[in-house]
């Protein structure tokens, strides 16, 4: 997959999912704006292997639920490349909590994060691409969006409406040759994983066929595939990278 010459943002790629994603959509050749929150150090250690590897890349705080910010960091990667290719809204949070417990700050904050902060990159990112009439966006959905699991009723309740703007989009931007899919991975060890992990050898061994946590470079081709040109008659999609979780 060549992506010689496609400029491409990431929010969240400070570690993690976005991380490798950023690693990898550099290795094919795109430039990478990677964004964080409060991360600075994880992103510019990200930039610098990229940088190191022989790929370009740079990195911006941009909070994913600040307008001016995303449109500021997506506009950036645009003039620096005189062209925005490529959008990854991988930015996410969890703030778990049985219903009749949570917080309505945590409620919101997910959902700011999760959702909002897609639709905010989302349409700082369409009016770069639908002026040019080409485009991939790519939303990091989750599993958790079709399990159900108790705890997560703001960030599954994300995810799933992420998944239907994700359609929108697709239905909006496809006349106009941008793609918009979903890939939702199952359970990845990551920073956000790290305080269930060891609960979970039971869902491993009785409802992951493949046996195993999934690792953020599992995720990543699919997304690279999803940006390239291969792709370019897919859209509307949810694509699962879970081990066979769902
Ligand atoms: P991590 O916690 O390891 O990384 C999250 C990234 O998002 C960090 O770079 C963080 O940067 C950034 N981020 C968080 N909030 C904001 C914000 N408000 N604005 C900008 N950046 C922000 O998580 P993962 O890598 O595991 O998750 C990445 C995505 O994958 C998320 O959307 C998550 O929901 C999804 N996912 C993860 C799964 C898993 O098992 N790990 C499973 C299914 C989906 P900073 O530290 O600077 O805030």
């Amino acid at each position: 997959m060549d992506l010689a010459g496609r400029a491409a943002v990431v929010t969240g790629g400070s570690r993690g999912i976005g991380a490798a994603i950023a690693r990898a959509l550099a290795a094919a050749g795109a430039s990478v704006l990677v964004t964080f929150r409060r991360d600075e150090a994880g992103a510019c250690a990200v930039v610098a292997a990229i940088q190191a590897a022989g790929g370009s890349a740079s990195c911006r705080q941009a909070d994913a639920r600040d307008a001016h910010a995303v449109a500021a960091a997506v506009d950036e990667a645009a003039a620096r490349a005189g062209r925005l290719d490529i959008l990854v809204n991988n930015a996410g949070i969890v703030r778990d909590a049985l219903v009749p417990e949570m917080s309505e700050a945590d409620w919101h904050t997910v959902i700011e994060t999760n959702l909002s902060g897609v639709f905010l990159a989302s349409r700082a990112a369409a009016r770069h691409m639908l002026r040019r009439r080409w485009g991939r966006i790519i939303n990091i959905s989750s599993a958790g969006a079709w399990r159900g699991n108790r705890g997560q009723g703001n960030y599954a309740a994300s995810k799933a409406a992420v998944n239907a703007l994700t359609r929108v989009m697709a239905n909006e931007f496809g006349p106009r040759g941008v793609t918009v899919n979903a890939v939702a991975p199952g359970l990845i060890e990551t920073a956000m994983s790290r305080p269930v992990l060891p609960f979970a050898e039971e869902t491993v061994r009785e409802r992951i066929p493949l046996r195993r946590v999934g690792r953020p470079e599992d995720v990543a081709p699919l997304v690279v595939f999803l940006a390239s040109d291969r792709a370019g008659y897919i859209t509307g999609q949810v694509f699962a990278v879970d081990g066979g979780l769902t």
